[in-house]
């Protein structure tokens, strides 16, 4: 046997491993878990139906064309089937599109801080990763962004809300950038967070995207819909990119369960709007009540907070899960409260406050 091990691509080299968000920990007191941005709603009654329905076949399988799915989201949004691709999640979307537009020697733009994976699958695809810095209100500035395009950039990612900073850009600056970004590069919309935002100057991509072929809007079903579970994403793209995107997806890279999960939950938009809508109520209280406290925290349109903690970041971390909630650090920099049910927005408060008092 040789004892040589299998070459791999040396670009891999220093990506770290995608981290997802801690779990809840089992077995203690009171345990939520405000570290992933869920939706802290369990799945409609009629949706799990569904779900079950479709297990049914699981021998079988999905839909790889997602049809049912494809026509629901063209009602839904306007537009046509030919401009739509699904993918295991809005981050297999987003990877998707890195592999239809850049490799080696390419660029793409994204800011920074955003969402991590970001620099995980821009360097997976051999592309170079060009982060451009927030602003000092932690806000995309697209300024600079726009000013970073060269010959090299294939594709922009503007995270609208932002994650982790929950921070939106508004209409006008948008489309000033789009303005100036060329029309062979492209940029995308990454709008997970879409349904949270109630600024009514913070665009919705969808219509931005109609007259401008270089503009990929990503949508998910994890957030809003409670699907986290379940892997379902969309793009929202003109034909040449929509079409590279199902030529690149993973084939059969979303379940039947998670398409007809989808599918009823469009039909129950309505309901899981509502939740939504409480959802943001309960985003005014945190922040205001962190306002209050002294905080400094970012105008959030997301389904999370963020507090720039620099070295103190692990401290309240670590006070938070003593506490019963488990929160998201980033070491030395901050941390993303994920909006939660109102106790464990409760917990995270008192905390929030007993650790102000101590700085
Ligand atoms: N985009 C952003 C900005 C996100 O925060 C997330 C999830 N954390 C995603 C995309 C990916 O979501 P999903 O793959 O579950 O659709």
């Amino acid at each position: 046997m040789s004892e040589t091990n299998p070459k791999l691509r040396a670009v891999l080299d220093g990506i770290p491993t995608y981290k997802p968000g801690k779990p809840a920990a089992a077995g203690g007191p009171v345990a939520y878990k405000l570290s992933s941005n869920e939706n802290p709603y369990p799945p409609l009654p009629g949706v799990l139906d569904d779900v079950i329905a479709a297990a049914g076949s699981l021998n079988r399988y999905p839909d790889m064309a997602c049809t049912g799915l494809m026509n629901e989201l063209a009602n839904r949004f306007g537009v046509p089937v030919s401009h739509l691709a699904t993918g295991t999640g809005s981050v297999g979307v987003a990877q998707s599109l890195l592999q239809a537009t850049s490799g080696p020697g390419d660029e793409v733009i994204y800011a920074w801080r955003s969402f991590e994976a970001y620099p995980i699958i821009t360097r997976i695809s051999g592309a170079t990763a060009v982060e451009v810095p927030l602003t000092d209100g932690d806000v995309h500035d697209l300024d600079a962004m726009a000013d970073a395009v060269t010959g090299r950039t294939r594709l922009i990612f503007v995270c609208n809300p932002n994650n982790p900073t929950g921070t939106a850009v508004r209409g006008a600056e948008l489309e000033r950038f789009l303005d100036r970004v060329p029309s062979d590069v492209l940029v995308v919309l990454d709008e997970a967070y879409r349904e949270f935002v109630r600024d009514e100057e913070v665009p919705d991509g969808i219509e931005l995207y109609r007259d401008r072929p270089n503009v990929a809007v990503l949508r998910t079903f994890s957030k809003a819909y409670g699907l986290a579970g379940l892997r379902v994403g969309f793009a929202v793209a003109h034909e040449p990119v929509a079409a590279a995107l199902r030529k690149t997806a993973v084939p059969f890279g979303v379940s039947q369960l998670a398409q007809d999960a989808a599918v009823a939950s469009l039909r129950a938009e309505d309901e899981l709007l509502g939740r939504v809508g409480s959802l943001v109520c309960e985003r005014t209280r945190v922040y205001e009540a962190l306002v209050k406290q002294g905080w400094t925290v970012p105008d959030t349109q997301a389904n999370f907070v963020w507090l720039r903690l620099g070295e103190r970041t692990a401290d309240f971390a670590a006070a938070c899960e003593k506490a019963g909630v488990v929160v998201r650090p980033f070491a030395g920099e901050g941390l993303r409260i994920t909006i939660g049910e109102a106790e464990a927005n409760d917990i995270l408060l008192h905390t929030a406050e007993a650790f102000r008092r101590e700085l």
